[in-house]
């Protein structure tokens, strides 16, 4: 099958690499910034941090502090609004992915009227490029530095919805493992399974291609290795460093082979129960890799033995599956990552959520899915996980 890759975006990595930031808007030929971030970013100290380094430069910035989680298109027209009254000519967004997120879509907006619905999906694609845009990764999850688009909350369908293409291009990502040091130990958790379940869902996606397969393969690799470190021990800068990398190679790893199962569920159980955005795509993670195991065992064999399992020579498909839905439950107890029961949600609310995910349109899981699927991986990860 032919393969098909292209990088969006270039990316500076390494540890201290944020107090270039100023510099590099000076490169880019910025002289008043609108810079995005939320509360959280603000409060931990790095939004002052990188304001510096903005400031040093002899370039001027105007904030937009008020993203949101799972951010609604009310607060990027805000954004944008700021950013076009105060005449910006750049934007950096610091934060995790809500604030990256929001810093794309606002940056179309500088461009372009409002308002961002317009924008969404494919037949939203704004075709000319807008003014630059940094955007620093807090969370070691997203990996929103490197791919095409932006999500965003539609709040009149009360759906996420995707902004992408060069109008909200990302013309430089600033990553930098001390920034994350931080992030308290339940987000880490959270952000660090979406790191996985990119990396998992792209390699075993009907769209999985020869280069996509090589990120995602060392982006597992490096989940299993570094993880439970940075929950136990958040000041392991290398291991935070580990999880970094690994998130920046999960989001190159998708654009193109893109999720499957256990985004798919994930996305109505985040928005329904409130559960962040990780954790609720880690939710049916361990059963879905379980169920395609018959369908790409070669892959989910790698997976298993990537997250520290054994798995003998002559395992069958079905026994190889079982071995990595067990290292994936596993390393989700040594996180100590909330379940289903933990938000307080009965079976039956879980398993409504089924045919939401039908409506999703699957079609890139390497197995049939089928709503009873669908319900079984529910079933299964409230009572198992
Ligand atoms: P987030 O951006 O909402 O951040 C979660 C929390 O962590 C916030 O409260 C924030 O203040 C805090 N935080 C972030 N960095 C911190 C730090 N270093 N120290 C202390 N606190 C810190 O969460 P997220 O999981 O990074 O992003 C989720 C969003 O990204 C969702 O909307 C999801 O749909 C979207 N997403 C986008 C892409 C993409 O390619 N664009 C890919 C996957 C997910």
């Amino acid at each position: 099958m032919p393969s098909i890759f292209s990088s969006p975006n270039p990316i500076l990595f390494g540890i201290g690499t944020a107090k270039e930031t100023g510099a590099r808007l000076k490169e880019l030929g910025c002289s008043k910034v609108l810079v995005v971030f939320d509360q959280g970013v603000k409060n931990a100290g790095i939004a002052d941090k990188v304001l510096e380094s903005i400031h040093a430069a002899g370039i001027k910035t105007v904030c937009y502090d008020n993203v949101l989680p799972d951010p609604p298109d009310w607060s990027v027209d805000e954004a944008g609004a700021l950013g076009v009254k105060e005449n910006v000519d750049g934007v950096v967004g610091i934060g995790g992915g809500s604030s990256m997120d929001t810093a794309k879509a606002a940056k179309i907006l500088l461009t372009n009227p409002p308002p961002i619905n317009q924008y969404f999906g494919r037949q939203g694609v704004v075709k000319t490029a807008g003014k630059p845009l940094i955007v620093i990764p807090t969370t070691a999850g997203t990996g929103s530095e490197s791919t095409p688009g932006g999500v965003i909350t539609d709040t009149k369908r009360n759906v996420k919805d995707v902004v992408a293409g060069i109008g909200c291009a990302v013309t430089l990502g600033i990553v930098d493992p001390e920034l994350t040091i931080s992030l308290p130990p339940a987000i880490t958790a959270s952000t660090g399974m979406d790191v996985l379940c990119h990396a998992v869902e792209s390699f075993t996606s009907k769209r999985s291609n020869s280069f996509c397969d090589v990120l995602a393969r060392e982006a597992i690799t490096l989940v299993g290795k570094h993880l439970a470190i940075v929950c136990q021990d958040g000041s392991n800068v290398e291991a935070r460093a580990g999880m970094l990398f690994a998130g920046s190679l999960g989001g190159m790893a998708l654009s193109g082979p893109l999720c499957h199962l256990g985004h798919d569920i994930g996305k109505p159980l985040g928005a329904n129960f409130h559960i962040p955005h990780g954790t609720a795509c880690a939710t049916c993670l361990p059963q879905a890799v379980e169920y395609i195991a018959p369908a790409v065992p070669e892959k989910v064999k790698f997976i298993a033995e990537a997250l520290g399992s054994n798995v003998p020579g002559n395992a069958t498909a079905e026994e190889t599956g079982l071995i990595a839905c067990e290292a994936i439950k596993g390393l989700m107890r040594e996180i100590n990552l909330p379940n289903l029961k933990s938000y307080g949600l009965t079976k039956e609310q879980v398993l409504a959520v089924a045919p939401e995910v039908m409506k999703l349109g699957l079609e890139l899981a390497p197995m049939p899915t089928t709503e009873a699927v669908v319900r079984n991986l529910l079933d299964r990860a409230y009572d198992e996980n």
